[in-house]
């Protein structure tokens, strides 16, 4: 390593500033959701077993609630828009805007081009969890999701119930798709319930127990006729490992509720980014 240069305590002490300061961003009409939300029914939902995925389907102006039950559970979740598969939801970009851990009166954001909100968080039961000690929060869009390549790539192995694999056949079994057609389309994931951050001294992903405990719940808005595909991590609640079958996992509930005709008021869809495309020429 190079020595450091006499100016390197200097260097260092420059302030941070923020990358994509987010004032502008148009803000989600919580009230609105909120009066919707209160006279809506439940219209579908769908138990998601441990070590495997559902998809499930949430039509706009919906809202659609993962709830923990029978024991503290990850889960790894993919959105698609439901009548296009190539935008989907872009950890990323959601991370850049909002951090690395997102909650209630956040967006999950979409993939170029459209790059719109795809979903917003309208209520979240670990939102007092906050940021610890160690730098951890919950529902980070730091990671991507656990897959098999990684773990072949570290410990040599074949294990098929990573969250990867869990969406893939999830996706191939609901949109009657090949696992090759399916596999491209699964992307990183918000990790709902998961406690993660990134260490001082090393600057790696960690993990820790999550503190969900049965009935915790998050809960989103769906701003566009949204597909989901949520896995319930074989980590269980990720405070030892995942990738293998040691952890103890659980079930996650998906529920979907539909406001009464009306209840948005003059609500209307986000349109698609309105960057022209052009690049320059
Ligand atoms: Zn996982």
């Amino acid at each position: 390593m190079c020595d450091a240069p006499k100016d390197a305590d200097a260097r260092r002490a420059v302030k941070p500033v923020i990358c994509y300061p987010n004032e502008t961003l148009p803000e989600a009409p919580l009230a609105l959701y909120q009066a919707a939300r209160d006279g809506a029914q439940k219209v579908a939902e769908t138990l998601v077993p441990a070590r495997d995925a559902r998809c499930f389907e949430v039509p706009a102006g919906h809202f659609v609630r993962i709830t923990s039950v029978e024991g503290p559970q990850v889960g790894d979740l993919n959105f698609w828009n439901l009548h296009d598969l190539s935008e989907r939801f872009y950890s990323g970009k959601t991370r850049a805007l909002h951090g690395t851990h997102v909650t209630t009166g956040e967006r999950l954001w979409s993939s170029f081009p459209t790059l719109r909100p795809m979903a917003t968080i309208v209520a979240d039961t670990l939102g007092w969890y906050g940021i610890d000690e160690f730098g951890g929060s919950v529902h980070d869009v730091i990671g991507t999701r656990c897959d098999p390549y990684t773990s072949n790539l570290l410990n040599e192995n074949q294990y098929h119930y990573c969250c990867h694999s869990n969406l893939t056949r999830a996706l191939a079994d609901h949109m009657g798709l090949s696992l090759v057609e399916a596999e491209p389309h699964v992307h990183d994931v918000l990790n709902v319930f998961m406690c993660t951050g990134f260490t001082r001294d090393t600057g790696q992903y960690f993990m820790k127990a999550s503190p969900v405990q049965p009935g915790d719940y998050l809960e989103f808005f769906a701003e566009i006729d949204l597909l989901g595909g949520l896995s319930a991590c074989p980590g269980g609640d990720c405070s030892a490992e995942h990738s293998s079958d040691v952890a103890a996992c659980h079930p996650l509930l998906v529920e979907v509720f539909e406001p009464k005709a009306g209840a948005l008021g003059e609500w209307t869809q986000p349109s698609a980014n309105g960057y022209d495309r052009t690049h320059g020429r």
